[in-house]
């Protein structure tokens, strides 16, 4: 693999690792696997990330940037990095959702299991802890069960511009608190109707410093834990903990976070103060997150594509999903390299979609098979082929790989070229068939055009020419007549039939969930095109399969709908950059 390009989390990194930040230090308790280290066994010096996704839909080409970052700075300074669910919103999360995330990120190619360590990890198994140190949040005057409605907390948060107001309940007695948080998860009180809030600073300039909820009432059944719980962590109070009890020394997030972090700092000194969490303390780092023109990544509004039939599942060729950029015939390089070219910075930006694209075609190029496919066809007769004769020609495997070898294919009378390959009364610069022009069937014959013959509409349903004996590919006399057109075709008898999906772009708008825009007036109609084709003959269409069409694109034969016997391909990418 290339070299990575240097950027500022790498700078970060590399200057705590000379500074020593990790050495020698001991890690505060981690529940579960890593338990051996509880009692204060040091960690090695070495990093350690995680990729925390909330199993509330599919991964998508956004998530990829942040797996390659948090799994590829782990791998190149010889940390870990961590696959955590953030499972702390029981109505949106589902176990079909995690088992997605897995195979995914293991698709991707990055593991989370190390020598002696497996690191997966729930938040949901945090769930006792973060109570205990809820418990002592409030016993030490840092938070507060607040009886306030939605509403009034919302009025008293205050503005950008005015500052916030104390509730009434903020200087309660601890021991009141402490009573009422354990009725709220003794399941006492409704969804609402009470929230455990940080003691922080109302008049703070930062809105998330202005006594942030901790915890709140949601009777709602848990995927994993069931009906245990009734109160949930928010997310900001459950990052930095989850973090902190796994060890995380680089906390990387997208920018929108950056006005968290004094948050993420409180919650961490006051626990650690309360002697609950131990030095080192993550730190949280910021990046831009990826935009991808003409693409939404939402998770919210993708599953509303899939609920509402606007697509046809989470694994749609169309979807930016990686699960549907898997089934487009996108391989895991080809997205690594799409990422590692992005790069990583502090700065917002929107990423062309052909920067996507481009990123397959250079990894499909030197790898994919070449083969040829008819798409729109049309029949050439060579009237002077006798009838039963059939002949084979060669065509090697790969240009750039002779080691490959050749492939081999049958030329007979009646053959299927593309309907576009032929015009009655060609335009300038012309170079394939009309009438009285000659061209070459690539590896095969040069013939001449001699006319076609067409339906009582007027539509061509036969081309036909006579060829040139001596003029076949690979042989003596091959060039002894030029010719400016090279065109493909397959034999009718021997092709492959099969049903081919040639995809454009999802949404017609380079922005479609921009500002207010209904991001649904946005999907472009004609996203899918189905035709029936014809292979070269001998293609054996196995699920994943990828070719290069020449002339026509990268291919790959679909994990779903694709058999051997009956192929169903999809075309990954055209061969030139096609998109304005
Ligand atoms: P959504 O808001 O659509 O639910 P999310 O960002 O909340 O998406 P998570 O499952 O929480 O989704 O994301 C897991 C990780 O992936 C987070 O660390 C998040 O920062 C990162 N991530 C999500 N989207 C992008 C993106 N477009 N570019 C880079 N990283 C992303
Ligand atoms: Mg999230
Ligand atoms: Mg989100």
């Amino acid at each position: 693999s290339s070299t990575p390009s240097s950027n500022f989390l790498r700078t970060i990194i590399e200057n705590d690792l000379a500074a020593n930040r990790f050495a020698g230090k001991r890690w505060a308790g981690r529940p579960g696997p890593l338990s051996v280290q509880q009692n204060g066994s040091p960690d090695p010096a070495k990093i350690r990330t995680r990729f925390p996704p909330e199993p509330n839909g599919y991964l998508h080409i956004g998530h990829a940037k942040s797996i390659c970052l948090n799994f590829g700075l782990a791998r190149d300074y010889q940390g870990t990095c961590h696959l955590r669910f953030d499972d702390t919103n029981p109505e949106k999360e589902d176990d079909e959702y995690v088992q997605s995330i897995i195979d995914t990120v293991k698709w991707l190619g990055f593991n989370w299991q190390y020598e002696g360590e497996t690191n997966l990890y729930y938040a949901s198994d945090y769930f006792d802890t973060m109570y205990a140190f809820a418990q002592a949040l409030i016993q030490a005057g840092c938070a507060y069960v607040d009886e306030q409605t939605p509403e009034q907390m919302r009025e008293n948060r205050g503005t950008l511009t005015e500052k916030g107001k104390n509730s009434v309940w903020r200087d309660r007695p601890a021991e009141e608190s402490l009573q009422r948080l354990e009725e709220m998860r003794d399941g006492k009180h409704p969804d609402a109707s009470m929230a455990l809030r940080a003691k922080i600073d109302m008049g703070s300039p930062n809105i998330n410093m202005r006594d942030p909820v901790l915890y709140r009432i949601r009777h709602a059944k848990h995927h994993r834990t069931g009906d245990k719980w009734c109160i949930y962590p928010m997310y900001t109070w459950a990052h930095p903990v989850e973090d902190a009890l796994e060890g995380i020394t680089h906390s990387i997030c997208t920018l929108e976070f950056e006005d968290q972090r004094p948050f993420y700092d409180w919650i961490l000194a006051r626990l650690a103060e309360l002697g609950q969490l131990g030095e080192p303390l993550p730190r949280q780092y910021e990046f831009a997150r990826l935009n991808l023109n003409y693409v939404i990544t939402s998770k919210r509004k993708l599953l509303q594509l899939v609920r509402e039939g606007h697509v046809q599942g989470w694994d749609d060729p169309r979807m930016p999903t990686l699960a549907g950029l898997r089934r487009r015939g996108y391989t895991p390089s080809s997205i690594r390299l799409f990422v590692e070219r992005v790069g990583v910075s502090k700065a917002d930006s929107r990423i062309d979609y052909s920067t996507l694209e481009q990123a397959l075609r250079d990894d499909l190029d030197p790898v994919a098979d070449r083969s040829v496919a008819v798409l729109d066809p049309v029949k050439l007769i060579i009237t002077n082929y006798p009838e039963e004769q059939t002949e084979l020609c060669h065509a090697p495997r790969h240009p750039h790989h002779p080691e490959a070898g050749q492939r081999e294919f049958p030329f007979s009378r009646e053959l299927w070229i593309e309907r576009d390959d032929f015009r009655e009364e060609p335009p300038k610069k012309y170079f394939r068939l009309f009438p009285g022009n000659t061209v070459r069937l690539k590896y095969g014959y040069i013939v001449t055009c001699t006319g076609c013959v067409k339906d009582e509409d007027g539509n061509i349903t036969e081309v036909h020419a006579e060829y040139l004996p001596d003029t076949k590919s690979g042989t003596p006399g091959a060039s002894s007549v030029k010719v400016k057109g090279n065109i493909t075709w397959v034999s009718v008898k021997h092709a492959v039939p099969a049903t081919i999906r040639l995809y454009d772009r999802l949404f017609a708008d380079p922005h479609p969930d921009a500002g207010d825009k209904d991001f649904l007036e946005a999907l472009n109609p004609d996203s899918c095109q189905t035709i029936e084709g014809w292979l070269e003959p001998g293609t054996v269409a196995a699920p994943g399969k990828t070719w290069q069409f020449e002339r026509l694109g990268y291919f790959v034969a679909d994990q779903v709908d694709s058999t051997p016997e009956k192929p169903v391909l999809n075309r990954a990418v055209t061969l030139k950059d096609t998109w304005v």
